[in-house]
């Protein structure tokens, strides 16, 4: 039986289920329940950490379990922040409790659950049960007490004089002033003659390096009629979304910086995100230089702990500015006065697993919810961005020329097609020659690692595969083995084909290890070095081969799309593209638009410095429109072709797309939910008549991963809300074996 006085509460649970769950709160713990919160609760025959999403009287029939404990002592989350995520639970119909999970930081699991218990006048009271060693770090403080009259001898008095002296000291500070003193100290301690407290410290991974000063720099017109309208929508304190189209180089870091300060001043708060890869020192660096404030830095290579100090850092309102990569979109900042979005083109901006979000397309949702200024920043903007700016939906800002008036590289376009498998034509070879000749750095960019992309046998054609994915084994020379890029499956080099035995086994297709062979056997006296996935692993690693070219002590680079973004190069002076239209085939809408921005990127390295840059580009479809107005450095005419493609076909911005995969370990099963998922989703459309395409489904692109073989489903709505009302219904009525996987990918990004 329920009453009315009853504490009921709605609770989000991580798990892959949908709805929120119930529970009744007990008494002692009904005045520390507050939303927000993470609680204990049953689930099932487990206990399993939920978050509180608030009150709720009307949780329909059934009996309640109680809650069993409340873990936190404030919330982790707002109001606001919640709508947020029950926006992107919505949007991406993910359940809302992983979306929570996803939103804070891992490191927030490991520590600071708290306990309630009953203090001595039987109020509830948190207590931490598991806070400190490995998350929230915290240094010991020793303060002296003038009251005890015990005194200590030799190197323990002299300490305690000090401390007398000086105040309250780190364990640390007394190490570095007396050397090794952990003993004295515990005597001290145990005397009374000092009392040992905690305190908390955060983890600053720039901590070690000064940045110096910098001041604004006066704007060139672009920049400066770019700030004005910025400006304008800043003080006018509501949403208004821009994209800042101008080539590398053009002035739009230096934009940013200057709205932000606009914001700042006014009492505003900003977040910068950046692709993972861009998030270099440097431009951490040029904010550090450019504000006084507190700055936030999240990226891939902070510890669980070190994110989660910054988070918390950010929550106390102690940072105005949080710079950071996808999901900084997350950051707990107030007062959000302006987002920027920089490379807004990046695929990495959408998560590929779990949560299939795009912090892109987010950051125009946050922005909406805060009221702020948003900016989309791009050299190659997304033709769904541009067709935007177009239309008048987001407001367009354009930088047409580079800042220091640099002309743009000299680009030559090499047809390959009667190349006769050679590695790179005359022409490139000859410009290397001259250019290692001249002192000058050169960049070969090749989007493969690895030494050979496949093995095939010359008698009876068998190509070496992974025995789990539907795609071939690259050979690693430096490695000595053959390796699957998908689920990292190795195995060693056979000494004859495993189907007939032939002992004639051949390396085919090259990747960055053969062509890094291939330039020091032509210029044996060249500083010949790569970067790739394989080359930079570890920290520091990449690091270390951009410092190389920085210090001039490698004359020729060749790299994968790594060496495409966000550096700058100002030493090369070649830049060749080999096998531009590698990108060209991959069986995805997008393969176009993705092959004119990373050429245009890897194109921008040339010529950064002083000296003009030349630059070749080696393909075997020449006349390909991604390719052709790449080279002539022609984003508009790019924008008119591949508008018109889209609209001719129906892809976006012209429909909305979902995709639906289906994967099994046994093919039958998957294949068969695929069909009846199929069958469902075209009997909601014809009942409900939305207008939805429903596609396939097919074998997916790889049509096998990890063992498990792949199906998909592709839905095409003009209208955005038909395409979500079809995908509510279906999965409301939609089930299917456990053994199948389900995953729906709202707004793919890869298909
Ligand atoms: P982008 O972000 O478009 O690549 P940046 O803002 O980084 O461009 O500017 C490129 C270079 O030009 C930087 O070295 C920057 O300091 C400099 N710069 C930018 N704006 C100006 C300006 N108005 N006057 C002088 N130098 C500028
Ligand atoms: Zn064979
Ligand atoms: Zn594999």
């Amino acid at each position: 039986m329920q009453t009315a006085r009853q504490h009921i509460v709605e609770v989000a649970i991580p798990l892959p289920l949908e709805g929120s769950f119930h529970y009744l709160v007990p008494e002692r713990l009904s005045s520390v329940a507050v939303a927000g919160k993470r609680v204990l609760v049953p689930f099932g025959r487990r206990k399993v950490t939920g978050y509180l999403l608030g009150d709720d009287d009307h949780p329909g029939v059934g009996e309640l379990k109680e809650v069993l404990d409340v873990l936190d002592e404030e919330p982790l989350f707002t109001p606001s922040e919640l709508d947020f995520y029950r926006f992107i639970a919505g949007y991406y119909l993910h359940p809302l409790g992983e979306v929570i999970k996803m939103a804070l930081p891992a490191g927030i699991n490991v520590v600071s659950r708290y306990r309630c218990e009953e203090s001595e006048d039987g109020t509830p009271v948190l207590k931490e049960y598991l806070a400190g060693g490995k998350s929230v770090r915290t240094e010991r403080i020793y303060t002296a007490d003038p009251e005890c009259a015990a005194r200590p001898r030799g190197k323990g008095l002299e300490i305690l004089e000090y401390l007398l002296d000086a105040g309250p000291c780190s364990g640390p500070e007394l190490r570095e002033r007396f050397g090794g003193c952990t003993a004295q100290l515990a005597r001290l301690v145990e005397l009374g003659a000092a009392r040992l407290s905690q305190r908390e410290v955060y983890r600053d991974p720039f901590k070690a390096q000064s940045f110096g000063h910098d001041a604004p720099l006066p704007l060139n017109q672009a920049q400066g009629e770019a700030l004005a309208r910025l400006t304008a929508a800043l003080s006018a304190g509501s949403f208004a979304p821009f994209l800042l189209h101008g080539v590398t180089g053009s002035g739009k870091t230096e934009v940013y910086l200057q709205t932000i300060a606009i914001a700042l001043a006014a009492g505003k708060t900003a977040l910068v995100l950046v692709p993972e890869i861009a998030l270099t020192p440097q431009l951490v660096g040029r904010f550090k230089r450019r504000f006084d404030c507190g700055i936030a830095v999240l990226h891939s290579g902070l510890s669980d702990g070190e994110r989660y100090d910054e988070w918390r850092r950010i929550r106390r309102g102690e940072a105005s500015i949080v710079i950071g990569a996808r999901s900084a979109l997350f950051a707990p900042l107030q007062g959000v006065g302006v987002i920027v979005v920089d490379e807004e083109h990046e695929g990495s901006y959408k998560q590929s697993e779990g949560v299939r979000y795009n912090a892109r397309d987010l950051s125009l949702v946050r922005g909406k919810q805060a009221g702020a200024v948003v900016i989309l920043g791009s050299a190659t903007p997304l033709v769904t961005s541009y067709h935007a700016a177009m239309q008048g939906r987001l407001g367009y800002l354009h930088l047409p020329d580079r800042v220091r008036e640099l002309p743009m590289p000299q680009t030559t376009m090499l047809d390959a097609r009667n190349q006769k498998g050679e590695t790179f034509l005359p022409e490139l070879v000859e410009a290397m020659g001259e250019n290692l000749d001249a002192g000058g750095q050169t960049l070969l960019f090749l989007n493969r690692r690895g030494f050979a992309t496949y093995l095939v046998c010359e008698t009876c054609g068998h190509v070496l595969r992974c025995p789990n994915c539907a795609v071939t084994l690259t050979f690693h020379r430096i490695k000595g083995k053959h390796v699957c890029h998908y689920c990292d499956f190795t195995m060693l080099p056979p000494a004859s084909c495993p189907d007939c035995k032939s002992g004639a086994i051949t390396l085919l297709g090259r990747g960055t290890e053969r062509v890094e062979d291939q330039v020091q056997k032509l210029f044996p006296d060249a500083r010949v070095s790569r970067m790739d996935r394989d080359s930079t692993k570890g920290k520091g690693g990449h690091a270390r081969v951009l410092k190389e070219l920085e210090d001039g002590t490698v004359d020729i680079l060749i790299g994968t799309q790594m060496i495409a973004k966000g550096h700058d190069f100002p030493g090369v002076t070649l830049v060749g593209v080999l096998s531009a239209d590698a990108s060209l085939n991959l069986p995805d809408f997008r393969s176009a638009e993705r092959t004119f921005q990373l050429v245009t990127q890897v194109m921008g390295r040339a010529g950064r410095g002083d000296k003009p840059g030349r630059v070749f580009v080696q393909t075997l479809a020449p006349g390909h429109y991604a390719l052709t107005h790449a080279v002539a450095h022609d984003y508009e005419a790019f924008y008119r072709e591949e508008i018109a493609f889209r609209e001719e076909v129906g892809y976006p911005p012209f429909a909305h797309l979902a995709a639906l995969t289906f994967s099994a370990v046994a093919a039958r099963q998957g294949e068969s939910a695929a069909d009846e998922a199929a069958a469902l989703l075209r009997k909601i459309k014809r009942e409900t008549r939305l207008r939805v395409e429903v596609l396939g489904p097919v074998t997916a692109p790889l049509g096998k991963v990890r063992g498990r073989f792949r199906w998909q489903i592709l839905l095409k709505g003009v209208e955005r809300a038909d395409l979500h009302r079809l995908l509510f219904h279906f999965r409301g009525g939609f089930s299917h074996p456990s053994t199948v996987r389900l995953t729906i990918d709202v707004d793919p990004v890869d298909m």
